[in-house]
């Protein structure tokens, strides 16, 4: 049988399914070796780093992952940063391909007037910093006011909103970072404010994440009744309606006619609400929005404004990939044909690939169609370009997957006295630490 070995760089969702699609590869007689590289000693992307830590269930994929790793030719390379430690063009001649499963991690601008004062944040900022990720732990969220904004009506938008508005009591027994946890139980914030630029029958919210709504136990969940009803009317006008569509406007009918309690805390929808401009001196002050209408099926900025004070906005409005050195990047994606890097023997999966869109398990069928590419592509002859480990620089601290695996071990027994899954690390060197 012949055998290749395969490079993967990223340990999110995208990079561990590549891995998964290879291993099954082997029903069709052939074998892979794979090296997975990561940038931090701490592995699964955004199942770690992105997934909200009200969402516990969906991060149960991560026993999928390690089972993965567990296969004897999988080695993991953690702390290991292409671009910094290694050259994707030492990696290439060593491998038979190489995926880059590198995610998008920057978020994209509003590129309006106040967008950069203190205050306001993207979510690829606001997420990772709830949820511990080494780079953004010192993120300045300010949340002594009583009102917060946040802008794009997509399911990150959507655990923005969650994780201000939910009593910090709900997030005890998750594994919000303990810094975050702490701000949250300190933060004034009552008011959350969510604000799309179209209509509730055009939000990328899916429904399961609106049905979770009117359970909320200790926040009220406004949307304005007209508001549903006239995406209703538009929605079903306008011809067939789509099924995630007509599901998600049942899921607004449900929220609008949700009685509220007069609780203290509350999230509501804005739509037809184009970001205008951040006003403030300094920081942060008011948000202005343009009001939109929907005139045959096309959105119209009537002209008229209205604001909203706060010194929160967090925009959720996408993502796109960060620059990596030897790689070409196109509009916020590595560039690529279907996933091949043309030329190359470089693959992509993953948002990397095609952008921000799809959950989680959309990753798995990406990795397969990428990898049914690269079998194709394969030369008779397998490649023998020598070990890897001879260039990484010896003051690279590898984490290996038994180094991880003490890690996350360390973090779930951490976890144990007050209940939570785990407590997150967040300091780089202690990381490397719990490994040795
Ligand atoms: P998304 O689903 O693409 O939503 C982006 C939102 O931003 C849209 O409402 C878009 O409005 C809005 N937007 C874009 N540019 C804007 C601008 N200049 N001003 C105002 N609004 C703007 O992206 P996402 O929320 O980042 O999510 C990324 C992917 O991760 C999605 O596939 C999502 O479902 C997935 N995800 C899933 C979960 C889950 O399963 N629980 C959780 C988090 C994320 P328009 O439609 O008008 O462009």
């Amino acid at each position: 049988m012949p055998h290749y070995k395969v490079a993967i760089i990223g340990a999110g969702p995208a990079g561990y399914f590549t891995a998964q699609a290879l291993q099954n590869a082997r029903g069709e007689g052939l074998s892979f070796s794979i090296d997975m590289f990561e940038r931090l000693p701490t592995m699964w992307g955004l199942v770690r780093s992105g997934v909200a830590p009200d969402h516990p269930k969906i991060k149960t994929v991560a026993k999928v992952f390690e089972k993965i790793a567990s296969d004897p030719n999988f080695r993991l390379f953690g702390n290991v940063e292409i671009g910094k430690d290694l050259d994707i063009e030492e990696i290439c001649p060593r491998y038979d391909a190489v995926v880059m499963c590198t995610g998008s991690s920057l978020g994209n601008k509003l590129g309006i007037v106040g967008e950069d004062l203190p205050g306001s944040l993207s979510a690829a900022e606001f997420v990772p910093w709830y949820n511990g990720h080494p780079d953004y732990v010192n993120v300045a969220v300010p949340l002594d006011g009583d009102t917060a904004v946040i802008i794009g009506a997509g399911n990150v938008a959507m655990d923005c909103a969650r994780m201000l508005a939910l009593d910090p009591t709900e997030l005890d027994a998750t594994d919000t970072a303990e810094h975050a946890l702490a701000a949250f139980h300190a933060s004034n914030i009552r008011k959350v404010f969510i604000a799309g630029r179209r209509g509730p029958e055009h939000a990328a919210f899916t429904s399961p994440e609106l049905r979770e709504l009117p359970k909320l136990e200790h926040t009220d969940v406004i949307i304005d009744v007209a508001a549903v009803h006239d995406a209703h009317e538009r929605a079903f006008a306008a011809g067939e309606v789509e099924k995630h569509v007509a599901a998600n406007l049942e899921a607004w009918r449900l929220i609008a006619e949700h009685p509220r309690a007069g609780r203290e805390r509350s999230m509501e929808f804005h739509f037809l609400s184009a970001p205008k401009e951040i006003k403030g001196n300094g920081k942060v002050e008011e948000v202005v929005f343009g009001i939109n209408e929907i005139k045959e099926g096309k959105v119209i900025d009537t002209g008229k404004t209205y604001s909203i004070k706060t010194n929160l906005v967090i925009s959720a409005i996408g993502y796109h990939a960060d620059h990596i050195k030897g790689i070409s990047v196109r509009d916020g994606k590595v560039e690529n044909d279907q996933g091949r890097v043309l030329g190359t023997n470089i693959y992509t999966v993953g948002w990397a690939k095609r952008g921000p869109s799809g959950v989680i398990g959309t990753n798995k069928s990406d990795a397969s169609d990428v990898v049914k590419l690269l079998i194709e592509d394969l030369n008779p002859e397998p490649k023998n370009g020598g070990d890897i480990t001879v260039v990484i620089p010896q003051s690279t601290t590898i984490i290996d997957q038994a180094g991880w695996t003490k890690i996350n071990e360390a973090e779930i027994a951490a976890g144990v006295a007050s209940g939570k899954p785990r407590v997150k690390e967040v300091d780089i060197a202690k990381l490397i630490s719990l490994a040795e």
